[in-house]
């Protein structure tokens, strides 16, 4: 035994030295892969979270009014000289309807992109929003056709509305409660029981507000501008969809568009995004086509005759003009939606600029 153990101890400490050694390799190696480094890892967090200020998801899956405003506002911060952003009209129950400028502010020429004019569509706002910021992330890096964004951006401004219809999102998002206007809350509640009558829905109150596209007094935006308004008959009575209002730019969300878009500024360009159907609805050829190239959706024909943001700005402004319906099936989208629709619009505004040279 004595034997055996006096001869066992020299392999014993060979093994522990190996042990040791291999220990000691490994160890280096982790080193050299960067894993136990922690300048580096720090550095690389900060620059992803420097990156990130809209493609931080949201944590209860709604991107919501007030994340778009606050990812607005810190956008122009960090992006100083190159993104601004200001409101440019209040809501019927008080919310910023906020435009972001991306690019040379003073441009003489600008395209428009609108977008969530319909409250139960605003995947889109979150979609728009993540271009917006994809664009001034590599604003002097990347380049489009061979011009470098920072010249296709200061020669043509995007001037994005992301949320036309902020009411009507968070209507859509967060039902009754998110109406802050106790007299707006009543005629919503009216509003309910008429389109209970009409047969428009038997749900409860905040699963049909879910699908709800007006502004918070009952008015479709997208049927409140001043072309063939008259012709146009829809709902004659405020309803979740396709009340055309009063009297032509009723709405403070309309209005506020009209007015910046009346700006002596010169619109090249506007492209209204909605949803569903994976479909363009032409106005102007050329922009139609452009963006089927882009998207790869179906071009429809002119929907014409409707009293939209499209048609004003194409029949009666002049401005070449198209709608685009993203996505396909029911509204509201199911957050993790957006990545198609991100795919299918991805540089869309690089893509708007290059052409509109
Ligand atoms: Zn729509």
């Amino acid at each position: 035994m004595k034997k055996n153990g006096k001869n066992r101890k020299p392999i014993k400490y060979v093994l522990t030295a190996i042990l040791i050694a291999g220990l000691v390799v490994f160890s280096l190696l982790l080193v050299s892969c960067g894993l136990f480094e922690e300048t580096p890892e720090t550095e690389s967090m900060t620059e992803t979270e420097s990156q990130n200020i809209v493609f931080e998801s949201p944590t209860d899956g709604l991107y919501s009014y007030e994340d778009m405003k606050s990812d607005m506002l810190a956008l122009s911060e960090k992006y100083n000289g190159i993104f601004t952003s200001r409101s440019i009209g209040t809501s019927a129950d008080g919310r910023d309807i906020m435009l972001g400028i991306l690019g040379n502010e003073n441009a003489s020429r600008r395209i428009i992109v609108t977008a969530a004019m319909h409250g139960r569509e605003y995947l889109n706002s979150y979609v728009v929003m993540l271009q917006i910021e994809e664009a001034l992330a590599s604003y002097y890096t990347a380049s489009f056709d061979g011009t470098a964004y920072s010249d296709l951006f200061d020669a043509v401004a995007i001037y994005i509305i992301p949320m036309c219809n902020p009411d009507g999102v968070s209507i859509s998002q967060y039902g009754i409660d998110a109406v802050r206007d106790p007299s707006l809350r009543a005629e919503i509640e009216k509003i309910y029981e008429s389109d209970k009558g009409y047969g428009f829905t038997s749900s409860p109150l905040n699963k049909y507000l879910s699908y709800w596209k007006a502004n918070a007094q009952g008015v479709d935006i997208n049927r409140n501008f001043d072309s063939d308004w008259q012709k146009y008959v829809g709902m004659g009575v405020p309803c979740f969809m396709d009340y055309k209002g009063k009297s032509p730019v009723s709405a403070p969300e309309t209005k506020a568009l009209v007015d910046l878009v009346n700006q002596p500024v010169t619109t090249l360009a506007s492209v209204c995004i909605h949803s569903s159907g994976s479909i363009i609805y032409q106005n102007d050829p050329a922009l139609a086509q452009l963006m089927k190239n882009l998207t790869d959706y179906t071009v429809s024909g002119d929907k014409g005759n409707l009293p939209s943001f499209s048609e004003w700005c194409y029949y009666t402004l002049g401005i070449p003009a198209v709608t685009i319906e993203t996505g396909s099936g029911y509204c509201p989208f199911s957050f993790d939606k957006y990545v198609g629709i991100y795919d299918d619009i991805n540089l869309i505004l690089p893509t708007l600029a290059a052409f509109y040279q």
